[in-house]
C-alpha cells in the first residue's frame, strides 16, 4: 500500500517504501489464528500451554496472540485453554543479513517445560535455521510437544526454507520487512504497520564495523 494512506511517524516516514501489512489486518489475522489454536490445543485442560515468546521481534505478536486466546477463554463456557508465559531471546541478524551465528539467551531455567505442551511464538521465518536450532535446543528439556506459530514466513526466491510452522499468519514476498516489533538494527520496532524499507532507510541505519554496538 502507498504510504499516503497511513499516519506514519515522522522519524520513519522517509525511510519506508510501502506498507506491506497494515496493523488492522495483522489484528484480524491473529484473531483467526487464536481461534484455531484454541480449538486445536484446548484438549489437555486443565494443563497449561506454555506460550514461549521469542524476543525481541516476537513480542507484539506474542502479546496480541495471547490476549486474543484470553478472549476466547472469556467467551467460551464449554472449553478453555490455560496458558503460562515464557520468554527467550534469539539474535542472528546484522543489517538485513543473517550473521551466521545464532545466539539463544534464556535457556537456563527451562526444566519447567518437561512433559509440557509448548507453543513457540516467533515473528518471522526466513531460511528456517533459527527455528530448527531453537527447537533442537528446547527438545533437550524433553517437552511433551513443541508447536510453532510464526506471524510471517517468506516466499524465498530460488532458496528453500528448512522449517514450516504449525501456524502462520502471512506468507510474504522475499523482502526485508520491519515494524510491529520487527527491527532493522533495532530501529523500526516502534512502527505499527509491517513495512518494506526504502534504500535510503537501509543505508541510514546500516551497521558498519566501526559503529557496531553489541
Ligand atoms: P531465519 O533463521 O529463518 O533465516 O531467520 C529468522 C530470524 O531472522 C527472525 O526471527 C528475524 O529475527 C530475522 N529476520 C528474518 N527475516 C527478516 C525480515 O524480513 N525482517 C526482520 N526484521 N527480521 C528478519
Ligand atoms: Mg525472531
Ligand atoms: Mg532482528
Amino acid at each position: 500500500y502507498s504510504l499516503s494512506y497511513f499516519n506514519l511517524p515522522l522519524h520513519y516516514r522517509n525511510d519506508l517504501k510501502s506498507v506491506l501489512i497494515p496493523y488492522g489486518f495483522v489484528q484480524d489475522r491473529i484473531e483467526a489464528l487464536a481461534s484455531r489454536i484454541f480449538d486445536d490445543l484446548h484438549i489437555g485442560m486443565p494443563e497449561q500451554l506454555i506460550c514461549m515468546c521469542v524476543l525481541k521481534g516476537g513480542y507484539r505478536f506474542f502479546s496480541d496472540l495471547v490476549s486474543k486466546i484470553q478472549n476466547e477463554n472469556r467467551l467460551r463456557s464449554d472449553r478453555s485453554l490455560p496458558m503460562s508465559l515464557e520468554f527467550i531471546r534469539t539474535r542472528s541478524y546484522i543489517n538485513d543479513q543473517s550473521s551466521g551465528s545464532l545466539e539463544i539467551i534464556g535457556l537456563g531455567d527451562l526444566n519447567k517445560i518437561k512433559n509440557k505442551n509448548v507453543l513457540i511464538i516467533e515473528d518471522i521465518i526466513d531460511s528456517g535455521i533459527t527455528m530448527v536450532t531453537l527447537k533442537e535446543e528446547l527438545e533437550k528439556f524433553h517437552p511433551k510437544t513443541i508447536r510453532v506459530a510464526s506471524l510471517i514466513t517468506k516466499r524465498r526466491k530460488d532458496k528453500k526454507c528448512v522449517f514450516k510452522p504449525d501456524y502462520c499468519g502471512f506468507e510474504v514476498p522475499d523482502h526485508f520487512v520491519v515494524g510491529y516489533a520487527l527491527d532493522y538494527n533495532e530501529y523500526f520496532r516502534d512502527l505499527e504497520h509491517i513495512c518494506i524499507l526504502k534504500e535510503s532507510g537501509v543505508t541510514k541505519y546500516k551497521v558498519t564495523p566501526s559503529n557496531q554496538v553489541k
